[in-house]
């Protein structure tokens, strides 16, 4: 099966820019045979392998990916490890998902939190909570309102902050209210991606820039990249929207492009006038007009802005430079003391999501298993769903793949160009909606 589409890095992404330079690990060459092939180095294939390590330490894995760690969606995210559904609902039934979820999520957190205080890994990883925020009094009522209600029937802890209280914290007016959970940790992606595929356990290799071209499914997995040939007994499908290219999901995943940048750091005189010191994350009460923004360790303003349908994952450079254009301009008014900092970075990323919410989970075929579509919230999710993949794919009986399990599957697509219009019609909906919260 020839693969028509392969991921492409645009060498735009602020958070692997403002490291160190890394050296990828080399890319296939040659034959190689492995008892396990992992398809992608995002959250999902690096936690799969991880585990399929820990289960089988005698076992040869082999990781396979298109780009460099820390340069795919996986390190061009907004870096929030979210612990909290988005949408709770208050049935009993709804209940239970969110607490199902919400244990997948932890569990997801502590294993990332342990492999980072093990491996030493620098990725300003803080487990310091966000506010969820709304501008206007509509979203307050509409959105912040059933949300604390919601948390209330959960039992979960939060703080309801509002002006001025909430300016002092993250320096802008912008914003009414907002609910503050102290769970989920803020993190530089790229940083994160790159220290976990760098402390992989020593019976991992990782094949870094190194796009299959072709794959094999009969007589167990094999997968030709321009240089090499990889052989493998069995496969955790972990490349997310990019699974559909080798025949798993058709129909089922759709793709949106969603946009961020990074201003340069703060000066001394202009964190003065800022007036806020500590580092700070924050969630719109609505994704696709609303911003994300996090204050960093460093003292830059990450935003994230837009949300747009993009079947065909690729955006050009013009797109880019009118949303770097856009971001600067939303900034200036949620920072107007701050008119004078620049935008350093302005890049995009693309964000798989299915019709139903649903995670693309568990075993495809014989020799196949899958971590894919984390429907916006890939650190945890991915997390959590490549452990489970893998411990599923090992025949172990851990009890969260039930909980994983009952997140359901992604439900069938309309097809193009239904699909097409309705997701269109869908955002354009979205904005108009929920225009107030801009
Ligand atoms: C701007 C933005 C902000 C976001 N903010 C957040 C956030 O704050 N919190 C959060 O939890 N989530 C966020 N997300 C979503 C999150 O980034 C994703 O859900 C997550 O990265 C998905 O992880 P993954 O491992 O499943 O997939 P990916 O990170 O996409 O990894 C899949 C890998 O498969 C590889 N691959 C695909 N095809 C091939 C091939 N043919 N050969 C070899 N390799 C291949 C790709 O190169 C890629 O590296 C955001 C996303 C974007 C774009």
């Amino acid at each position: 099966m020839k693969i028509d589409r392969l991921p492409l890095d645009d060498k735009t992404n602020g958070w692997s820019a403002i490291l160190p330079t890394r050296t990828p690990k080399p890319a296939l060459a040659g034959e190689v045979t492995a008892d396990w092939i992992v398809l992608g180095a995002g959250y999902a294939g690096l936690a799969a392998a991880r585990r399929l390590a820990e289960n089988c330490p005698d076992q040869k894995i082999a990781v396979i990916e298109a780009g460099a760690a820390g340069e795919n969606a996986s390190g061009r995210n907004s870096g929030f490890a979210v612990d909290l559904p988005h949408n709770v609902g208050s049935s009993l039934n709804e209940l239970d998902g969110s607490h199902r979820f919400m244990r997948l999520a932890r569990m997801a957190i502590t294993e990332l939190d342990g492999t980072i205080k093990t491996h030493g890994i620098e990725c300003e990883w803080s487990l310091d909570g966000k506010y969820h925020t709304a501008v206007s009094s509509r979203g307050v009522k509409e959105i912040l309102e059933p949300f604390a209600r919601e948390l209330e029937a959960l039992g979960e802890p939060y703080d309801w902050v509002e002006t001025p209280d909430l300016a002092r914290k993250i320096g802008s007016t912008h914003f009414t209210a907002a609910v503050y959970t102290p769970g989920g940790a803020l993190l530089n992606p790229a940083a994160l991606s790159r220290g976990l595929a760098d402390s992989l356990p020593g019976n991992i290799t990782l094949y870094e820039n190194s796009p299959v071209q072709d794959a094999s499914f009969e007589n167990g997995v094999h997968f030709n990249t321009a240089h090499g040939s990889l052989r493998g007994a069995k496969l955790i499908m972990a490349a997310n929207g990019f699974s559909e290219q080798f025949g798993f999901y058709r129909n089922r995943l759709f793709h949106l492009v969603a946009h961020c940048s990074l201003t340069r750091r703060l000066t001394e005189n202009e964190r003065k006038t800022y007036g806020v010191e500590k580092p700070w994350g924050l969630t719109p009460a609505n994704a696709f007009v609303g911003i994300t923004m996090r204050y960093t360790n460093d003292h830059r303003i990450i935003i994230r802005h837009g949300l747009n349908y993009c079947p065909n994952q690729r955006i050009s450079e013009s797109e880019n430079t009118t949303v770097k254009h856009r971001h600067k301009n939303l900034f200036d008014k949620r920072f107007p003391m701050l008119t004078a900092v620049g935008i350093e970075h302005t890049w995009s990323g693309f964000v798989c999501l299915s019709r139903n919410s649903a995670p693309g989970f568990g075993q495809l075929a014989p020799n196949v298993w899958s971590a894919v579509c984390q429907n916006a919230m890939g650190v945890t999710k991915g997390t959590f769903g490549g452990i489970l993949a893998a411990d599923m794919a090992c025949g172990l009986n851990n009890p969260l793949i039930a909980d994983m399990q009952s997140l359901g599957e992604p439900s069938l697509l309309p097809s193009r160009p239904f699909l097409d219009i309705g997701a269109r019609a869908r955002l354009i909906w979205e904005h108009w909606r929920n225009r107030h919260e801009a």
